[in-house]
């Protein structure tokens, strides 16, 4: 048996949201033990790429670009419509740019802007051309010290050469590394890195994207004395007089009790990695089809199962049960796959998604929130769900093909195992895949007439910022749009896929767990993907759930301080 701990505030799940509120807490002066399912911390956040969505940054405001609340709302309530949670929304506009300055003021978070990045649906009022979506700055994770191993890796098949991890921000010098000093200089200096790197530790430590967020909060939290228990799932919530008094937890030495004299928040990330819930909400699985999840094993809806047995409500009438990705299958030498997301290859120039009858479906450069749905529809009479992206050479060597990387990488080994189909020409490509042969030949056709002009008559791709800003660096006239007709031409397997969950508990605008009367299951805090979007189910933007996960987990712990 293990022995009984006792806290004032235990949080289960540490990836960004179950962090936010364990740091927030530590550093408010309260006592803090956070549980992890996993043998390693840092959850879906790990594998993403730590964008924050947090409208009217201290970043933002400093770089010239203005932006107002009632400007966020209106674009949320665009989006989301009659199932926006309006208190919610409210409470993160008005507290998102003050949680990211105190977590930046008070910890190792650090974040800068990408003035670019638009908002996924420009056209909706209230949408912003550029200054809401913030990345986290690359971290040196060897000042994690021994909590290094334990940080979770990012998706192997988004690092390059196994362990080296490429932020957003570096990608535009990989992009143009043959063609500029400067990016050539960049790229070396992180390949030299990365070599030094592995001569001690098993992966790079120049940390980017979620990875680097996760070890900012991660190191920011240990520095103030917050416990952390790996291989520990919580399994029973205890109450006291009617309160949430803790927890029973598995232990590696056996169950034991924790008992938080001020509150307990669950962050256990969702339930995308439950085959059962999958079945029943997402509907293309309910109709049999094929799904694959980007995130963890460990995310299997715990969290939900938790609050339910205490009657907190569950908010099922989303517009999208879960957030959505295209993904391909990257097979690897032990004959399994990786998935790898395809959130920019869509969006650049000279790239198109057919179905099996060569159509396309979708303005390819929309978000991949937006995308997975219109792929489903196009495939609604078939067994499966998938489809094709296809492009020439001139484009993949500008720019790769999902895992696979642009020149002056290797495209052979990637042919050898069957992720991507080459061939001389678009006849004998269709027929690799099983495309209607005549199908595609129309559809690429059309596109090659209106591509010298920059135009795309069927599906206007590259028509808004938000398109043009994942389109091709420096390709005129549309930077979303070129001709297909350099041989050979290449293809991949599309399939649906998810990044994380929409559907979750009913929470309010601190966080805290309702049930099914609205009321507040007194001690109980519901953050990250446990939580129902209060978007809706919609994705408006870069960094929709993480910039929430932050605001949330920090709003929770200081409810929970100020004695709840
Ligand atoms: C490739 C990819 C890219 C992405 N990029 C972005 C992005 O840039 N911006 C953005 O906003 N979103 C992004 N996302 C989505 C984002 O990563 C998730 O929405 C977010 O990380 C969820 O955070 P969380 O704290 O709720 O859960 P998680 O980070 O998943 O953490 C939950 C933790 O709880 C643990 N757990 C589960 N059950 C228990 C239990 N019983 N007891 C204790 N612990 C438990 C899990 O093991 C896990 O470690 C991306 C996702 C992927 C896969």
């Amino acid at each position: 048996m293990a022995k009984d701990l006792e806290c004032d505030v235990l949080v289960a799940g540490s990836g960004a949201s179950g962090f936010a509120a364990a740091l927030t807490a530590a550093i408010d002066g309260l006592e803090v033990i956070m549980v992890e399912k996993a043998e390693v911390f840092g959850g879906t956040t790990c594998f993403s790429a730590g964008v924050i969505w947090i409208p009217s940054s201290r970043q933002a405001r400093e770089a010239g670009i203005t932006d107002d609340r009632d400007s966020v709302l209106d674009y949320l309530q665009a989006e989301a419509g009659n199932r926006l949670d309006r208190d919610k929304a409210e409470s993160f506009t008005d507290n998102a740019a003050s949680v990211l300055e105190w977590f930046e003021a008070n910890s190792h978070l650090s974040y800068m802007l990408s003035p670019a990045w638009s908002d996924y649906h420009p056209g909706q009022p209230g949408a912003s051309k550029g200054g809401r979506s913030l990345g986290p700055r690359p971290f040196d994770g060897r000042t994690l010290g021994k909590w290094f191993d334990k940080l979770r890796p990012p998706i192997k098949t988004t690092t390059i050469l196994g362990g080296m991890m490429v932020g957003r921000e570096d990608l535009p010098q990989f992009f143009t590394m043959t063609k500029k000093l400067s990016s050539a200089t960049h790229v070396s200096k992180l390949f030299l890195r990365y070599a030094k790197d592995r001569l001690s530790y098993s992966r790079g430590t120049r940390l980017s994207n979620g990875n680097a967020l996760i070890a900012m909060l991660a190191r920011s939290a240990f520095e103030r004395g917050v416990k952390l228990l790996l291989k520990t799932p919580m399994a029973e919530l205890t109450t006291e007089s009617g309160r949430v008094s803790g927890a029973v937890v598995d232990a590696p030495e056996g169950r034991m009790t924790i008992r938080a004299r001020k509150g307990v928040v669950l962050a256990c990330g969702g339930f995308p990695a439950n085959d059962e819930l999958r079945a029943r909400l997402y509907e293309h699985v309910a109709a049999g089809k094929n799904h694959q999840t980007l995130a963890p094993a460990e995310n299997t809806g715990d969290g939900i199962k938790l609050g339910r047995m205490l009657n907190v409500a569950v908010v099922e009438g989303q517009a999208q049960p879960a957030a959505w990705v295209p993904i391909s299958l990257v097979p690897q030498p032990d004959g399994t796959t990786i998935p790898f997301p395809h959130f920019i290859d869509r969006g650049k120039a000279g790239y198109i998604a057919v179905d099996k009858r060569g159509r396309r479906f979708i303005n390819e450069a929309m978000s991949y929130h937006d995308f997975v749905p219109a792929m489903v529809e196009a495939c609604r009479d078939d067994l499966e769900v998938h489809s094709y992206l296809i492009c020439d050479t001139t484009a993949i060597r500008a720019y790769g093909l999902g895992a696979a990387p642009p020149l002056p990488g290797r495209l052979g080994p990637h042919i050898a195992s069957g992720y991507i189909k080459q061939a001389d020409t678009l006849a004998a490509l269709a027929a690799q895949c099983g495309i209607d042969e005549q199908g595609l030949s129309r559809t690429v056709a059309l596109l090659n007439e209106g591509a010298p002009k920059g135009e795309d008559p069927e599906f206007g791709k590259g028509t808004d910022p938000y398109q043009r800003f994942n389109g091709s660096i420096g390709h005129g006239p549309n930077p979303c749009v070129a001709a297909i007709e350099r041989a050979p031409f290449y293809a991949i397997r599309l399939v649906p896929g998810d990044i994380g969950t929409f559907i979750g508990m009913r929470t309010d605008a601190h966080a805290r767990a309702l049930d099914n009367a609205g009321q507040p299951v007194s001690g109980l805090y519901v953050v990250g993907n446990d939580a129902a979007s209060f978007m809706g189910g919609t994705y408006p933007g870069a960094g929709i759930t993480l910039g929430p996960a932050l605001v949330f987990g920090h709003l929770a712990a200081r409810h929970i301080a100020s004695g709840g």
